[in-house]
């Protein structure tokens, strides 16, 4: 099936008992056993698992060619399970511009525990040269945050093939519609279901995806249903809801923000723009081969300085001025103030998650707002 048909039809090919079209919400944290103190109905307690969490790996599972998914109550939950299994003194190779979030997990929380290179995974040519004998994984994420870099998943694959290390991908920019990365090589996928898979700005989730089921894999599961930090069976079902429109929704997204990176490419008070779609991104060739779309996420370097920037994201309208992305609204932030002083994101640059709003509206809110600063 293709994908708008395996996010609608995945759960159907089996009828429930009470012939439900669409999933209901299984609340009972516990399930009956029987004589022989089996569990005929196949759960036993809801951390463990339940029948929404079920569906929602089921489905993202089929949609990223997986073997199976664990799901996570966030995004950040489902890296650090991943960090989890690692045994202390692995080492691991990731982005240098790594989602803040993990970053800060990984200086934090694991700062005794793995050591880190962060580096830039644009250049493979000397990816290699970090690699040590306790090197046990390469991190990706691709496309990355907030510059829209690209990580050519295939070539680092074999990598990571040739040298025997686990390759997992952060595809939440590209969501499972525009690409796989299980099918370039990578042996985990993660993503953050808070964004494009949830939609609506309005859950959190998270959720890890395998190859292939083997003893790594095993251990993500046991801090899944042991650690706990499981979603929600209501979490589930509005993944699952959301799921069914992710398709469309993307090809939406990727219209939207294809033509407001072309209008801001040529506007006079713009310096630069970064979207993948754009032939001028130093990476377009690898887009082409490894996403079926450029995405929804861009972002711009206003002409002039911090201030320039903040001015534009206090007079649009329309565009909502907060974090996150991936939802039906647009979103619009100085990236620079939300990373802290620390940062290495430029001081003048704004990033939009472009929603499903009509483009002449988000186009005629951002003129106006440029005009001002
Ligand atoms: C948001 C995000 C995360 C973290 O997910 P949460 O759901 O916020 O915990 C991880 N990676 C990327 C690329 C993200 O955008």
């Amino acid at each position: 099936m293709k994908p708008e048909t395996a996010a609608i039809h995945t759960l159907n090919l089996v009828k429930s008992a009470t012939g439900d079209v669409t999933i209901p919400i299984s609340l009972s944290t516990t399930f009956f056993r029987d004589e022989t103190g089996g569990y005929p109905g196949g759960h036993m307690y809801s951390r463990v698992s339940n029948p929404n969490r079920d569906a929602l790996e089921k489905v993202i599972s089929v949609l990223e060619h997986g073997a199976e998914t664990c799901a996570f109550s966030s995004g950040n939950t489902a890296g650090m399970a991943v960090f989890q299994a690692l045994k202390p003194g692995s080492h691991i190779i990731a982005p240098d511009d790594m989602y803040w979030g993990f970053k800060k997990q990984l200086q934090s929380i694991f700062e005794d525990t793995l050591t880190l290179d962060f580096i830039d995974l644009t250049d493979l040519s000397k990816v290699e040269n970090y690699i040590n004998p306790n090197t046990v994984m390469i991190w990706a994420e691709t496309p990355s945050n907030p510059l829209l870099k690209i990580t050519d998943i295939a070539e680092l694959g074999k990598i990571c093939k040739k040298n025997n290390l686990i390759f997992a991908v952060d595809s939440t920019f590209a969501s499972p519609i525009l690409q796989n990365p299980i099918l370039l090589g990578a042996d985990i996928v993660m993503h953050s279901t808070t964004k494009y898979i949830g939609g609506h700005s309005d859950v959190l989730g998270g959720s890890l995806t395998t190859a292939a089921t083997n003893d790594f894999w095993a251990k993500i599961r046991n801090i899944q249903q042991i650690g706990g930090a499981v979603p929600s069976p209501f979490d589930c079902f509005l993944l699952l809801r959301s799921l069914k429109t992710l398709a469309y929704r993307m090809k939406g997204h990727c219209e939207n923000a294809s033509k407001l990176a072309q209008h801001l490419e040529k506007h006079p008070k713009i310096e630069a723009v970064y979207y993948p779609g754009l032939s001028s991104h130093p990476q377009h060739e690898i887009v082409k081969k490894q996403m079926s779309g450029f995405g929804g996420m861009l972002s711009i370097l206003v002409k002039g300085d911090a201030q320039n920037a903040r001015n534009v994201v206090n007079t649009v309208k329309i565009f909502a001025q907060a974090t996150s992305l991936g939802g039906v609204e647009s979103l619009i932030e100085h990236r620079a103030s939300v990373e802290g002083p620390e940062t290495k994101t430029p001081q003048n640059l704004i990033r939009i998650s472009v929603g499903l709003e009509h483009i002449d509206d988000l186009i005629a809110d951002i003129d106006q707002a440029l005009n001002v600063v």
